[in-house]
Parts: structure tokens; sequence; C-alpha cells
């Protein structure tokens, strides 16, 4: 039996076309591509379903891990990811007054690719489903908007989504959700996530990028906020963590204010042609931390991935590896079960077995500097010429050859480094 909703959207709304796949995908995101080029490269027939008519949305993070890369080097891929134009953060540090303090050196870790590559997401997301496309069972729809699930009996039998021609139908064995933080496949099921409270919020925006300006990311802190610069080849993207809630205040001060805070926390960039590029706040674009996790990602004919399934704070920038390795799990556990076309719930409940314990290490993590660093360094450090310092016993722990390295490791490849089976 259907269920009501259904039933009623059935009557009110006649699919144009009604389809059949083994595996639809909602949202062409990291998550979302990553897993419909490793299913359709099986050979399973795919269809990946994106709102949105391209894949350029600002501010949605570059960043492409050693875990990823080294995903892509089993695909055979890595060597062409990295000829599209991007930049290497080979370490992550601060400028402290007692010098600068290196949180996370990626090239103390033993990999093919000890750095994180700053490639644009849109280049990514292009380059991953150009490959998924040499396979005939992949399909792409783009600005194709789900908006129901077709369910039965409990089992969810596939989507019903909006393009620019009107409604279509598209049925399929397994269904997965890997569209975002928002996730409308999450809402439909209903779907609650535990939320952790944050207590800041960043806003976003770029800033010119000069021919001897330094390569390598750099935080600085000061005047109640944290500023995080990362190379974007051209521009410089920037970071301002303020406290949660912080925006309405900054805003009514004006943009002169925020360009005269992130001066003063930057003297050396002071100059109007970079600070004065920054003329309207839709330039600014405000990302509201949040970081939670779903009790259950999972049930009959639907699975949630990604930020669909968790949300990540930006504490060291590991949303993108995480949806990724997603992903990678998915398709390892499911691929044999989709070529056989039978998904049992034990299947999905291995995926999330699988990815849940990381993601909660990583977020406990994400909490810990939160709450711990970050909160302290929004609440008390309220003078810009308070000064940043770091403990001699961290520095010491830092330089040890095992526990040093920990930092740059669950960064670059999580508690636990995934691999493709095949
Ligand atoms: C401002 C900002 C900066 C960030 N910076 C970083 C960073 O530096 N490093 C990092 O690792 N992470 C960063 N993140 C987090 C990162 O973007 C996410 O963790 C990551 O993109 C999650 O990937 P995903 O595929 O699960 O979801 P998303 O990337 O959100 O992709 C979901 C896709 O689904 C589509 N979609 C949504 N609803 C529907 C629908 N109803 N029908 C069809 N399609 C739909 C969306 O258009 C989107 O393309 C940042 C996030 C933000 C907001």
């Amino acid at each position: 039996m259907q269920n009501d909703v259904q039933t009623q959207t059935q009557q009110s709304v006649q699919p144009l076309h009604t389809e059949q796949t083994t595996c639809c995908i909602v949202g062409a995101g990291p998550a979302g591509a990553v897993l419909a080029l490793l299913l359709a490269r099986q050979g399973i027939p795919v269809v990946l379903l994106e709102e949105h008519m391209n894949f350029d949305r600002d501010c949605r993070g570059d960043t492409i891990h050693p875990s990823v890369l080294q995903i892509m080097d089993q695909l055979g891929l890595a060597d062409r990811l990295l000829t599209i134009p991007h930049a290497e953060m080979h370490s992550m540090s601060l400028d402290a007054s007692d010098g600068p303090f290196t949180l996370a050196d990626f090239r103390r870790l033993k990999t093919r690719f000890p750095f994180i590559a700053m490639l644009p997401q849109v280049h990514f997301l292009e380059f991953i489903t150009t490959e998924a496309k040499r396979y005939p069972n992949f399909r792409l729809v783009m600005g194709a908007r789900v908006e129901k699930l077709l369910e039965e009996d409990g089992y969810i039998h596939g989507v019903r989504y909006r393009a620019q021609d009107g409604w279509h139908e598209l049925r399929a064995t397994l269904t997965v959700g890997a569209d975002g933080r928002f996730s409308r496949v999450r809402k439909l099921v209903g779907f609650e996530p535990i939320q952790t409270a944050q207590s800041m919020d960043v806003l976003w925006f770029r800033l010119p990028r000069k021919a001897n300006d330094p390569t390598e990311p750099a935080g600085r802190i000061g005047g109640g906020h944290i500023l995080i610069m990362l190379n974007r080849d051209q521009d410089w993207q920037m970071g301002y963590v303020i406290p949660k809630g912080g925006y309405q205040k900054l805003r009514a001060a004006g943009l002169p204010a925020l360009r005269r805070e992130i001066s003063q926390l930057l003297p050396t960039w002071a100059e109007p042609e970079r600070m004065d590029t920054i003329q309207e706040w839709k330039q600014v674009s405000i990302l509201s931390v949040e970081s939670s996790r779903l009790p259950r990602w999972y049930r009959p004919g639907l699975l949630l991935i990604g930020d669909a399934a968790h949300v990540m704070s930006p504490v060291g920038g590991v949303g993108i590896n995480y949806a990724i390795q997603d992903a990678v799990v998915a398709a390892n556990v499911l691929t044999e079960p989709l070529k056989v076309g039978k998904i049992r719930l034990s299947d999905l409940a291995e995926v999330q077995r699988k990815r849940e314990l990381p993601i909660r290490i990583i977020q406990g993590f994400q909490n810990f500097m939160q709450q711990r660093v970050i909160a302290n360094v929004l609440v008390s450090v309220v003078n810009f010429n308070e000064p940043l310092k770091i403990s001699p016993l961290m520095r010491f722990f830092i330089k040890l050859p095992l526990v040093g390295t920990l930092p740059a490791r669950l960064i670059a490849f999580g508690p636990v480094q995934v691999h493709l089976k095949q």
C-alpha cells in the first residue's frame, strides 16, 4: 500500500516520464559524484540527479586531501586530476607571538601525496562526472530537483524530481541521498540529526593574491577573531571565525568596520588595492557552523551519505574528505548487492557501521578544538595586542615522531584510512 502523501501527489502531479535504474543518487556534490563514478565503473546503472545547472557554487571548500588523492590514484586518475591548476598546502600553521607553530605538517606523512590540493570544487566535480560519463550505464541529469520519494510498503523505490520540462519519476533498487547539509531526502524520510552546540560561525570571502605572497595557508588570531587564509591560486580564500550569532552585529557595523578588523589582523595586507576589493555584503558568505549526525543513515531502499548523514564543523576542513570516504565505503559494500539487484537492510547498516566511528571520533576532536581552544580565543582575546602563545609542552609534543604527526594524520586520512576494494 502506498503512503498517503505519495498517493495525493500522484493525483495532483502526473510524471512526464518514468525511468528505471539500479542506483539513483540525489546530489552531485563530492559524495554523490564520487559514488556515481565508483558504481558506474563496475557496470552498475546509475542516475545522478543534481538540482543546479552547473557545479559552480562559491565557497564550498576546495580541499582535496591526501586520502582522496590516494583513492584517485587507485582509480588511475590522480596524475590527471593534478594537471588541473591548483595550489598545494603542505602544512597548517599559526603565527604565534613566540614564533610560528605548525600544527599539522603533511610532509611528515608516508604518502605519495603529502599535501592538500587546493583545487576549485567546480573543477573537481566536472572532472569526476566527466570520467563517469565514459560509462554508458551512467547518466547525469542537471537541473533535476528531487522533491518526493516513492514509497511503497515502507520501501523507498526511487524519487520524483522536477526538471525544466516538468516532473519525472525515477524508480531504483537503491536511492542514495547525497544532497548535503540541508538534505531534502533526509527531511522526506523524517530523520532528525543529533546536533552538538557550536559556538562559532565563519564568514567566507576572497582577497586577491599577489605574486610575492606566501603559498602556504596561514592563520591569525586577535580581537576575539580567528582569520584563516587558504591559497586558491589567484585568490586567498579567507575564513573569518566569529562568535555564533555575531553576524548581525558585524553587518550593522558595516563593511568599512569589517575591512578595518581584517586589516588589524593582517597589517601587511591592509593596502586599499587588496582590502577595498570587498565592496558588497554579497561577496561575503556566512557559514552557520553545525556539527550533527544521524542516529540512523538508512531505511529499506534508501541510504544517506556525506553531509546529508553528518554535517561536519569546518575545523580542519574535512567535510569533503569524509563525504568522499563515505562514498568509497558505500561502493565497497554495495557494489556486489547492486550487481545482483538485491539490497538488504544489513548491507545499508554495514555502511553506517563502517563510517560511524570515524565520524564520531573526528566530530569529537572538532568539538574539543572548538570548545576548548577556539571558544576561548573568541571570548578571551579581546585586545588586538594580546599575544597568542603556544605552550613549550605543545611545541615539544608536536616535534615527536609519532604523537607529533597525529593532527596531520587525522586531517589527511581520518582515524581510519579508507581504500577502494576493487
Ligand atoms: C562555506 C563553506 C566552506 C566549506 N569549506 C570546506 C573546506 O575548506 N574543506 C572541506 O573539506 N569542507 C568544506 N566545507 C564542507 C563541505 O562543503 C561539505 O562537507 C561537502 O561538500 C559535503 O559533500 P556532500 O557531497 O555530502 O554534500 P554537498 O557538497 O553539499 O553536495 C550536495 C549536492 O546536492 C545537491 N542537492 C541538494 N538538494 C537537492 C535536491 N533536492 N535534488 C537534487 N540535488 C540536490 C546540491 O546542489 C549539491 O550539489 C565547507 C562548507 C561550506 C558551506
